[in-house]
């Protein structure tokens, strides 16, 4: 009989045991999206505005036939097939056609640098390039700096193919060939590739395995986790080509749950209208996004028709509470917060309310909505401060490490860069605290952490209270370097309306939530907070413009105690 690679025990040594040697790999999940849910829909919407629909099981013999005509290009077990391309049905087909052919799917962010965008490409070593039409100045940009063999372009009706590509179209070609079923016969090997956005730092290299991405699919079925269901249609604002859209797309065929995939109208008015008309159940994203679809809601409350929606899962970075509370308060609808990365699948915990807390609206529920929640079921959490491990009292902070079957153990070309401890654990850089039943808060990351005197200032907390201000649309708090004190906090800000609140209505606003040494030292106001490739506040460009904001520094009266 097989043994796993793992060697563990073989049946001749204990016969009984499970059928566990079966390899876990993303072909299950597409034979069973296939045939259990071969009618459930898969709806895009397509540039021209208007919409493609089929079903899984036209989805499946897509993929398969995508396989066959990557194995013409020569394309087999291990090489790496990129794409740059916005969320729609090539590329779930994509998803599940190449891992199926033992190849290697690197999905690639079309908003990163061309810089870094050459660099990941080469360092990948992928070989071929699936662009969108629309994306294909990023990739024109690039394409003679890279060792790329084939470009395939998923055409959009917008002109010619550029010379020397291949139409997707030409690849799904009918015909008797057949990626066999089995073509993955260990589930241990990489089925996916993705690279963090580099809020951070240069962008790093995560590679999934088969195993990992199932088990993570199996996960986001959990009621504690997303909860998705043969009943639910998900539409991923969160794109295929960042994290593997938070695993939703494997997740959704695995469950039976419906797919709306938006293509590349991301507008609030667009995907609003594109939750009512599908009858959309989930959707998810980063908090950028939900604040500028709450705008629009309460702009227009009922232009649309969102009574279906029973999740907006909102992770990538903190959920602000004045989100999650416009829309539940003024709109009904429930946010569902979660914490995780690049390097978690991403799965890493989920915010739900405990047993015995009131679950309706309320200051009891939301301090655990708002939280970053309880670590997901195979998915292990500790905290380290500079006194080692600390305990779990929801007050000591220390920097989150995570172990679970869907955690990277490495970076791709070992840049491992410290991140790993050697009992196996991954440092996460992000600053918690935990409580007694698990609750995870993030206070900030290592590296956005204002130290003050040799405190620790939160810039989250500060942050979450100014976007509570009904002034305030969006705030991100910086350390700033101080002459006395090392660093201090700056506020930037953008402006909810014509009026801009002073310094001294600010400083009144905050001043009894927060001990007063933790007030930021000035108030900047910017037409826009510089977003990150995912959509995330970029706090490195906004620690670069405002470095000299505190010109050598105001000496503070106040002591920090
Ligand atoms: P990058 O690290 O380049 O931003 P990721 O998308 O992997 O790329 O981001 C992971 C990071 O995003 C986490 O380490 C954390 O700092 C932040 N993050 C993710 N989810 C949350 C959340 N719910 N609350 C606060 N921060 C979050």
């Amino acid at each position: 009989m097989a043994v796993s690679d793992a060697g563990a025990v073989r049946e001749d040594e204990f016969p009984g045991l499970m059928m566990d040697d079966l390899p876990l790999t993303t072909t299950w999940i597409l034979r069973r999206a296939a045939t259990v849910f071969a009618d459930r829909p898969v709806v895009t919407r397509t540039p021209g505005g208007g919409r493609h629909r089929y079903t899984y099981r036209a989805m499946a013999g897509r993929a398969r036939r995508l396989g066959v005509g990557l194995a013409s290009l020569g394309i087999g077990p291990g090489d790496r097939v990129a794409t740059l391309a916005m969320n729609h049905y090539q590329h779930l087909e994509a998803y599940f056609g190449v891992p199926a052919l033992g190849a290697v799917l690197h999905t690639v962010n079309p908003r990163l640098h061309p810089q870094d965008l050459a660099h990941i490409v080469t360092q990948a070593a992928d070989r071929v390039m699936i662009v969108d039409q629309a994306l294909w100045p990023v990739w024109s940009a690039i394409v003679g700096q890279v060792p790329v063999a084939h470009t395939v372009v998923v055409a959009d009706g917008t002109g010619p193919l550029p010379p020397g590509t291949l139409a997707y179209e030409d690849l799904v070609v009918e015909g008797p060939d057949q990626v066999p079923d089995d073509a993955v016969a260990n589930d241990r090997q990489a089925a996916m590739m993705c690279y963090t956005s580099g809020t951070t730092g240069r962008p790093k290299g995560v590679v999934y395995s088969h195993r990992s991405l199932v088990l993570h699919a199996l996960a986001t079925g959990g009621v504690d986790s997303v909860g998705l269901s043969a009943r639910d249609m998900v539409l991923p604002v969160v794109p295929m080509f960042h994290v593997n859209a938070w695993g939703l797309p494997y997740g959704a065929a695995l469950h039976g749950s419906g797919l709306v995939l938006p293509g590349h109208d991301l507008s609030p008015e667009g995907l609003l209208t594109l939750l009512d008309e599908t009858g959309a159940t989930v959707t998810a994203g980063v908090p950028t996004i939900w604040m500028a679809i709450l705008a629009a809601l309460d702009a227009h409350p009922s232009r649309w028709n969102l009574s279906q929606l029973r999740t907006m899962l909102v992770g990538g970075a903190a959920v602000p509470a004045a989100v999650l509370q416009g829309f539940r308060d003024r709109h009904g609808l429930g946010v569902l917060h979660a914490w995780g990365m690049t390097e978690t699948t991403p799965l890493g915990s989920v915010a739900h309310v405990p047993a015995g807390v009131d679950e309706g609206p309320g200051p009891a529920g939301d301090h655990y909505r708002l939280s970053q929640g309880r670590p997901a079921a195979l998915v292990e959490v500790r905290a380290r401060g500079e006194a080692g491990l600390v305990p779990w009292d929801g007050k000591t902070p220390g920097e989150l490490e995570v172990r679970g079957p869907w955690v990277a153990r490495h970076y791709y070309g070992g840049d491992d860069d410290g991140k790993f401890t050697p009992d196996g654990w991954f440092k996460t850089g992000d600053v918690v605290t935990i409580d007694p039943q698990g609750y995870l808060v993030i206070t900030d990351r290592t590296k956005d952490l204002v130290k003050s005197g040799g405190e620790w200032i939160s810039s989250v907390a500060l942050e979450n209270a100014l976007m509570s201000h009904p002034g305030v649309a969006e705030a991100a708090v910086i350390a700033v370097p101080h002459p006395r004190w090392q660093e201090r906090p700056v506020a930037v800000l953008v402006a909810r309306g014509a009026e801009r609140p002073s310094d001294q209505e600010l400083a009144a606003f905050l001043a009894p939530q927060f001990a007063d040494w933790w007030l930021p030292d000035a108030y900047r106001w910017v037409e826009a907070i510089p977003r990150t490739a995912t959509g995330k506040f970029l706090k490195a460009a906004l620690r670069e413009q405002f470095r000299d904001a505190l010109g050598g520094g105001a000496q503070r009266t106040r002591e920090v105690p």
